[in-house]
């Protein structure tokens, strides 16, 4: 390598522009339609090749130009009216301080994530768990929730794709220069720059610097070890997402979870910001975090790792986001064992301690493995999954955690992911739907079903919108096409023909994505010539647009692109189906609004949720996909389509077979023909009726602040609650107490049996409404009727004697008899006919506990 040494050099802003600063560095421009048209207002052309990026803009205007700008009062007083706007929008109270009045919700929630997509200008993301947790830090900002994000800076971000002539993809990886991004970097007061250490195996040091980037009101820190203090292997440690060995991933995740919260603390420190109460480890990637807060206490208030872990436990929650074991982060036990063991061994921090946190000591679980999901759920208090079926498919993945407890107990709710409205929507849309409707009929959606007397929307308008939208990403496809093309060796003479790929009045389907093999990029292809007929119906043709990257180690993925494309090159239907290469927000953004319609087959359930579709229904395109993830819970049959599962079908190829049949007739008989009738206005009217409906239905559930109000309210404050009630400013008398209550129950549990269940008002037949009496005699061993809830577990069962449908009532203690033994009586109302059936059981008990399965302990009756 060449001994080049860089600097960047800054431009200076005229006094009358200093504002645009001030603009450009906060990411608030990404989703502030009139910010931004005033940064491309300075200069249109060069928005353009700097593709949109203010902060590249104001490096590459002249200061010639510059200073004319200055010198254009109306353009001064603009901008000093967008400045003050966002000065506003940083102080006002917003919902978290004006509506939300809850007096237990927490001071500062810190929110840590692998990936982030914000804008297409600061590419550290590839895929749906990024651009969630940047809609999540967006919205929790235009909600006032207070948040500071933690991350990594990737010095290349995750890889640009093109494809060989072949149809092969190809990664390019350019280094990001972080100056020249809406970063600044957090100093010391005085002024170097601001580090945080981790200890590494053999003596060495692994250090970063931390960037901030402002997105709105929320702070995230990213963190940077390309810093010339550190070793050559730490300095690598950021240096790409998702790419390396094992033990490069290990160091990134060290690095975001150890390190995070160092910089956390840091950020804190430097700015007095609250400390956070709340802990939100968004997937198992930043699990860490977890271990840094043990040391912390272990160190600083004298506590063992046990109650340490309690307290930190309380404050902390999970969320799982695949049910693909390849999506979650594993390691080699003696990988994670160099790091915490041997000379690594952090003081009051035992090996075996963390390694228990992580390990797969249960049935199924591999003993040489450390999993990050499981450490995620063994130290949070409360833990989700992102959709109702992915919720229901967490439970099923992660029951043996809970081995003793039906699959319905185990202790993983759900809050179904969101999208970013102001990201997602379309500016020429948001434009129209906020001329006609009030925010409150936006709000609420009923907005959309207003007819123009009423002051909504009529149907030519918005079908007008409807053919703006798909004809800019025509003509957006078309220029992809053309440069993929010249990208992959073709002279433009030969290219003619691109100028008329896709039309835009033709029934528009998009499909992108990233390419694991679940996502089957190619079921559409499974009957090539009844693809074609629809392709190239000379009548009611469909036309196809198609992206998605695939991971570069994932060979099958990448052969799966090269098939699609080789598909799409074909003379005879190129003009009707495209891929474009290097899907990211900035083709999102223009893919999802001008599609009508928005396809997805995923295996199900191996969806956990999805958000593409979200996005387009926010601006009325129709969804016709497998019931996997949101769809599943939300699909009406009104708003789109469901395509058919073969779920039963143990064959994957018969399965993928049956389910691109069931897709084609859908497209044939249902999809194509709704789209093409026309009245004599030229308006499909029936269409017209599922895009309101759509837009009016799914509008307000597919936002993003309704998830961070779903979070806010049923994680963060409980959270917080549980978090104060083990509590810092009593040197966590209630985290040690509860540690040593554990340790008691765990300790005493093999002496607790139910010894025997009397019940009366029970005879071969009763009535609904009829109550049922029941006293269960137990042994506790050591412990006291206060330790334990005895439980009657009740409900409908089935010829084999499984609940079906259960409630579970607890017991009262009323008698304490000889020998350790005690008496808990209650009694239950009988709420539904049929085959019923019940039985006793014994779980742990404590105030601090978030549910009776937190210690994953119960006995049952034996019959
Ligand atoms: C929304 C989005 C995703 C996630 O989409 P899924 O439906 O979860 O597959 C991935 N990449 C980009 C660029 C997106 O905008």
């Amino acid at each position: 390598m060449r001994a080049i040494r860089r600097f960047t050099v800054r431009t200076v802003l005229p006094e009358a522009l200093k504002p645009l600063d001030t603009l450009a560095q906060n990411l608030r421009w990404s989703w502030h339609t009139p910010t931004r048209e005033m940064f491309a207002s300075l200069d249109p052309q060069l928005w353009e090749e700097v593709h949109g990026d203010p902060v590249a803009l104001l490096g590459a205007l002249d200061p010639r130009r510059l200073e004319k700008l200055a010198a254009d009062r109306a353009l001064v007083a603009q901008i000093r009216e967008l400045d003050a706007d966002l000065a506003r929008y940083l102080s006002e109270p917003r919902w978290y301080q004006r509506d939300y009045a809850d007096a237990d919700k927490p001071a500062a929630v810190a929110y840590f994530s692998a990936e982030y997509g914000i804008t297409a200008v600061l590419p550290q993301y590839s895929g749906g768990l990024g651009i969630l947790a940047g809609d999540h830090l967006k919205s929790a900002s235009d909600l006032g929730v207070p948040i500071v994000g933690v991350g990594l800076l990737y010095g290349a971000g995750y890889f640009k794709q093109s494809l060989t002539r072949d149809g092969w993809q190809h990664e390019t990886y350019p280094l990001l220069d972080p100056d020249n991004l809406p970063l600044t970097l957090l100093r010391e007061p005085d002024g170097t720059p601001a580090r945080v250490s981790l200890d590494m195996p053999g003596g060495r040091t692994l250090s970063a610097q931390v960037w901030l980037a402002q997105v709105g009101r929320v702070p995230l820190l990213l963190l940077d070890s390309n810093i010339l203090d550190n070793d050559e292997q730490a300095r690598r440690v950021t240096d790409r997402l998702y790419g390396g060995s094992a033990d490069h991933r290990l160091r990134q995740e060290l690095l975001l979870g150890m390190g995070g919260v160092k910089a956390v603390r840091l950020y804190s420190r430097l700015t007095g910001s609250p400390r956070p109460e709340v802990y939100h480890c968004n997937e198992g990637h930043a699990g860490f975090l977890s271990v840094e807060r043990v040391r912390e206490l272990v160190e600083a208030e004298g506590l063992t790792f046990e109650a340490a872990l309690e307290a930190v436990k309380a404050g902390t929650v999970f969320t799982t986001h695949t049910p693909v074991p390849a999506g979650i982060s594993r390691y080699s036990t003696d990988l994670v064992a160099q790091y915490f063991g041997g000379g690594a061994e952090i003081p009051g921090i035992p090996l075996e301690k963390v390694l228990a946190l992580g390990a797969e000591d249960f049935d199924g679980g591999d003993p040489g493995v450390y999993n990050m999901a499981v450490m995620g759920l063994r130290a949070a208090k409360r833990a989700n999954g992102v959709a109702k079926l992915h919720g229901r498919v967490s439970r099923g993945m992660f029951h043996q955690l809970w081995p003793g407890f039906d699959v319905r107990e185990v202790p993983i709710t759900s809050v179904t992911n969101g999208v970013h409205g102001p990201t997602w929507t379309d500016p020429a849309f948001a434009e129209m739907a906020e001329r006609h409707l009030t925010p409150e009929q936006l709000a609420t959606g009923e907005g959309w079903l207003l007819g123009p007397d009423a002051g909504g929307v009529d149907d030519a308008e918005l079908w007008a919108v409807r053919r703006t939208l798909r004809s800019n990403l025509v003509t957006e496809a078309r220029r992809r096409v053309r440069k993929s093309w010249i990208d992959r060796g073709a002279s433009p003479a030969e290219l003619g023909w691109t100028d008329d790929v896709l039309d835009p009045d033709v029934l528009t389907i998009g499909f992108a994505r990233r390419v694991p093999t679940y996502k089957r990029l190619t079921l559409m292809l499974s009957d090539p010539e009844r693809l074609s007929r629809l392709l190239t119906d000379p009548e009611r043709p469909i036309q196809i647009i198609v992206a998605g990257k695939s991971h570069p180690d994932d060979e099958l993925g990448v052969t799966l692109i090269q098939k699609l494309v080789q598909f799409a090159d074909q003379v005879g239907v190129r003009e009707r189906i495209v891929f474009l290469p290097n899907y990211d927000i900035a083709m999102a953004q223009s893919l999802m609004p001008g599609c009508d319609v928005w396809l997805n087959n995923p295996l199900r359930p191996l969806e956990a949720s999805g958000t593409s579709g979200m996005k387009c229904a926010l601006n009325g395109a129709l969804n016709l996909s497998i019931l996997d993830g949101w769809w599943d819970e939300w699909f009406d049959g009104r708003n789109g389509w469901a395509i058919p599962t073969a779920d039963g079908v143990e064959d994957p190829a018969e399965r993928d077979r049956l389910e691109a049949a069931a897709l084609y007739t859908l497209l044939e008989d249902t999809v194509v023909p709704r789209f093409y009738e026309r009245d004599a206005d030229g308006i499909p009217r029936h269409w017209m009726e599922m895009v309101r409906h759509t837009l009016a239905t799914l509008g307000p559930k597919v936002q993003a602040t309704r998830m961070v109000q779903d979070y806010v309210r049923n994680l963060y404050t409980p959270v917080a609650v549980s978090s104060r009630r083990l509590d810092g400013a009593h040197q966590y008398v209630g985290a040690a107490a509860l540690a040593d209550w554990k340790a008691g129950v765990r300790a005493a549990w093999p002496g607790v049996r139910v010894d025997h269940v009397e019940a009366s008002g029970v005879a071969d037949v009763v009535n609904v409404g009829d109550t049922v009496s029941v006293t269960v005699y137990a042994h506790l061993g050591e412990l006291s009727p206060a330790d334990v809830q005895v439980q009657v577990v009740g409900g409908r069962v089935d010829e084999e004697d499984n609940l079906t449908e259960f409630r579970v009532f607890a017991l009262e203690p009323t008698e304490a008899l000889e020998g350790g033994r005690h008496a808990f009586t209650g009694s239950y109302t009988l709420e539904f006919a049929g085959p019923f059936g019940y039985t006793a059981r014994i779980v742990p008990s404590h105030p601090d506990l978030a549910s009776f399965t937190e210690l994953s302990l119960v006995t049952s009756a034996e019959h």
